[in-house]
């Protein structure tokens, strides 16, 4: 098959396609598309658990916190922020869920603004990060103010433009949209709210380990994001948190715990906040649950981000490609930027059959996620992924189209 072969062309010119190599094998395996939901796991973490649990946790026990534990979410921090985040040192940490962490630099981003009475998020943001915005709206008595954006691309630097004003508190985005993978203009959209006295706070859960991103450079305030997506991190593996060193001790996070105290083991009597990044973190850190990401971030950085991005823009050109070849003749659409500029790691496919080929593609080990009502998700880990293994996943969903076509 023509495709196929030109696949096999892409996989033998491709520098990073040795790395797949580095990953644990899955023998039946016939597409993995859904890199962007959860990553596969590497070789490397099976020993480093292994040896965690023989000889950190099972030789050190308790001594293991004051021996490298205590520091372990801001070391991997500070690495996870020099290679992938474009973060110096001390103002990247790991901990609590995405979720969790939205919570508390949101309330603290709104402490940090009194007297302004609006943040600004778009209707098509990640559920969690809305819901979230909701709650911290109503617990400060805050206007939300919703832009409507292109489900098929995402918020423009206009409608920032046009949103921001002395009310606003907070912008709220996320840097790759999670439907339709639209790559916000990050740089200019900080600089506008900024300019209107705002904070802004960045989601990178489906930015970060694919997508360039420069959080100092770009003057960001505040970003979270998640390690068990591109950063392969493992099921529930723990978030991540920034905040720019300057603002650091003017911001007091709600979730006052022992671990973010200025001296835990004082065992003091009043909460008083640590001093740097430190003051975010609230109970007792997810060591054993971080390890993976180590392995990860230290692939990342032998691999070359940019060389990860470049294969990651090849991926999903690639699938649009194929997509326009094998499967608009179906009815598919695509639901993601055509310009790979403004475009992270996934393709979003929409057709109204998708809901009822789902089953029968996982069934046969080609595994895309499926978005109610009628979208796949083409997730592409460019450490993981070869162009046939893409190839390969949309000739399936062509062919389960043919199925459910010929049934109607
Ligand atoms: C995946 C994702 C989350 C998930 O948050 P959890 O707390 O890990 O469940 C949040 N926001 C965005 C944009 C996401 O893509």
């Amino acid at each position: 098959m023509v495709l196929l072969d030109q696949a096999a062309k892409l996989d033998a010119a491709d520098p990073l396609n040795r790395y797949r190599d580095r990953f644990v094998p899955n023998e039946d395996l016939v597409a993995y598309l859904d890199g962007n939901s959860l990553g596969r796991p590497l070789k490397a973490t099976v020993d480093r658990l292994r040896s965690f649990v023989e000889e950190q946790w099972g030789g050190r026990l308790i001594r293991g916190w004051d021996e490298r534990w205590l520091d372990t979410p801001a070391r991997l921090g500070d690495h996870l922020g020099r290679v992938v985040l474009g973060a110096a040192g001390g103002q990247t940490v790991i901990g609590d869920s995405t979720t969790v962490l939205l919570y508390k630099l949101i309330r603290a981003a709104v402490a940090a603004r009194p007297g302004r009475t609006e943040v600004v998020c778009d209707r098509d943001n990640f559920p969690t990060d809305r819901y979230i915005l909701q709650g911290v709206a109503a617990e400060c008595g805050l206007r939300i103010k919703w832009l409507d954006v292109d489900p098929a691309g995402g918020v423009t630097v206009d409608q920032v433009h046009k949103a921001v004003g002395s009310d606003t508190a907070l912008v709220l985005f996320s840097h790759v949209a999670y439907r339709s993978g639209w790559l916000a203009e990050a740089a200019e959209i900080t600089e506008l709210a900024h300019a209107a006295g705002a904070l802004v706070l960045w989601d990178l859960c489906h930015s970060a380990g694919v997508v360039p991103v420069e959080l100092d450079e770009w003057g960001a305030d505040l970003a979270v994001g998640c390690t068990y997506k591109f950063l392969n991190g493992g099921p529930g593996a723990p978030a991540f948190a920034y905040v720019r060193a300057e603002l650091q001790d003017s911001l007091q996070q709600p979730i006052w715990g022992w671990i973010g105290a200025r001296n835990p083991f004082e065992m003091g009597e009043r909460y008083e906040p640590a001093t740097g990044i430190r003051r975010f973190l609230s109970g007792t850190p997810p060591i054993l649950g971080l390890q993976p990401v180590i392995d990860m971030v230290e692939l990342i950085e032998e691999a070359g981000p940019a060389a990860v991005r470049a294969k990651s823009v090849q991926l999903t050109e690639h699938a649009i490609t194929v997509a326009d070849e094998l499967l608009t003749p179906h009815g598919v659409r695509v639901g993601s930027p055509r310009d790979s500029d403004r475009r992270g790691s996934h393709v979003t496919l929409a057709h109204p059959d998708f809901h009822t080929i789902v089953r029968h593609l996982w069934d046969r080990d080609v595994i895309p996620d499926f978005r109610n009502p009628d979208t796949l998700r083409i997730g592409l880990s460019p450490l993981s992924t070869s162009f046939t293994e893409t190839t390969r996943g949309l000739i399936a969903i062509d062919e389960a189209l043919r199925v459910v076509g010929g049934a109607h």
